[in-house]
């Protein structure tokens, strides 16, 4: 593989990328915004699935420090009515190795390994067809040339200007998140609330959903239906100010319910927005995407999968498919926009059914999903 590719984006759908392609013997060129892997908090945890996360971490050799890594505790899943009834109570198996959690972190970490990230390198724009091939055009300024630019940049990506005129949109579910450190020792009665996995708590148009993460940390999600500038609103205003708009949205919900968000120390807003489902393009010769830059879908289990998954098989793909890299791509990207159209497909019903007038709903989709537990 003699081409200069780049791929523009360190998160799962670059690095799983990136580090294929460094184990078929080659190397692309990583262009990160972040100015180092630690630059921002790496987020919660991720549940990575047999035949999508797994499957990449097993084309990038990674599989047997995945499982190493891995908690397959936290699979486990608790459903409770807003008055703290506990209605469902699911726990894993001890073979049960299906969706097994990691930390962003961690995962960042082990596919990161021995790559050379260039960090810091914010892309502003990318411009197909120039006589050298495709143009990245930096935030610093500077430009440089490549055969193939990659746009694993995210939900909000750059590349994707260069292929789609299409731009995320507004769910009406927006998601505030807080987290919880040291839980076993600091709250250990939200520890036992929470367990090994998640708890959910579903009420008409609103949601309370607390994980566990490695180290003791949870992260919960409140959310509801709002419009956007409802969140534009409360997005600047203080933790106090916040919480006590939580704790009056979820007002006569049971105490060690509200909990989860009294004792959150900071806040932080998440509208969901989402792209079309089944968002694709007229093919662009030296351009395409991966993972939310090309089909960002409601954040139901599917995301990181997806973008794992799309990344190790476009670099295999190209290291030992087709010689010519342009067919290559056409048929790597059919093959992604009909399975990420399913999931976008399925995600976007789940977020209404989670998000709903009638509880039942949730509940409903959590026994269709999972009639075992
Ligand atoms: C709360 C929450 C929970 C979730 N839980 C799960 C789960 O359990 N399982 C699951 O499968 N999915 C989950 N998802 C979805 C998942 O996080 C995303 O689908 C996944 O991170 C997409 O990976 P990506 O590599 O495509 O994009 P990203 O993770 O967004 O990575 C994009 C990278 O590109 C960089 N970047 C952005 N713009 C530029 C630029 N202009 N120039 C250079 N670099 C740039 C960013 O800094 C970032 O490093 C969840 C999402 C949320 C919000």
């Amino acid at each position: 593989m003699r081409h200069r590719i780049a791929v523009v984006g360190a998160g799962p759908a670059g690095l799983a990328f990136a580090r294929v392609t460094h184990r078929h013997g080659h190397s692309v060129t990583v262009l990160e915004r972040d100015p180092s892997p630690d630059a921002r908090p790496p987020g919660g945890t991720l549940d990575l699935q047999e035949g999508l996360g797994q499957q990449a971490l097993e084309k990038a050799g990674l599989l047997a420090e995945f499982r190493a890594l891995s908690r397959p505790e936290g699979q486990a899943m608790r459903i409770l009515d807003t008055d703290g009834t506990v209605l469902r109570d699911w726990r894993p198996g001890p073979d049960e190795r299906a969706n097994p959690e990691i930390d962003r972190g961690q995962l960042r970490d082990l596919l990161l390994g021995p790559l050379d990230v260039q960090w810091g390198r914010g892309v502003a724009k990318v411009v197909p067809g120039a006589p050298d091939g495709v143009r990245v055009h930096f935030d610093d300024g500077r430009e440089e040339e490549f055969d193939l630019v990659v746009g694993a940049d995210g939900a909000w990506s750059r590349t994707r200007p260069a292929v789609s005129p299409v731009a995320p949109h507004y769910t009406g579910v927006t998601a505030v998140e807080t987290s919880l450190d040291d839980v076993d020792t600091r709250h250990p009665d939200l520890a036992r609330l929470v367990g090994d996995g998640s708890v959910a708590v579903y009420g008409p148009n609103r949601a309370i959903v607390a994980q566990r993460s490695s180290g003791g940390q949870v992260r919960v999600y409140a959310q509801f239906r709002a419009p956007l500038d409802r969140h534009a609103d409360l997005g600047a205003a203080d933790a106090a100010a916040v919480r006590a708009d939580l704790l009056a949205l979820f007002d006569g919900w049971a105490a060690p319910v509200l909990d989860l968000l009294r004792r959150g120390t900071a806040f932080a807003h998440r509208p969901v927005h989402t792209l079309p489902v089944s968002h694709t393009w007229a093919h662009v010769p030296g351009v395409t995407l991966l993972g939310d830059a090309a089909h960002l879908m409601p954040p139901l289990g599917a995301g990181a999968n997806l973008a794992l998954l799309e990344g190790a098989e476009l670099a295999e793909l190209l290291a030992t498919g087709p010689t010519d890299v342009d067919e290559a791509v056409r048929g790597f990207e059919e093959r992604m926009w009909a399975r990420a159209g399913r999931w976008a497909s399925i995600t976007t019903a789940g977020l209404e059914r989670l998000v709903s007038p009638d509880p039942a709903e949730a509940l409903a989709l959590f026994d269709q999903v999972q009639p075992s537990r």
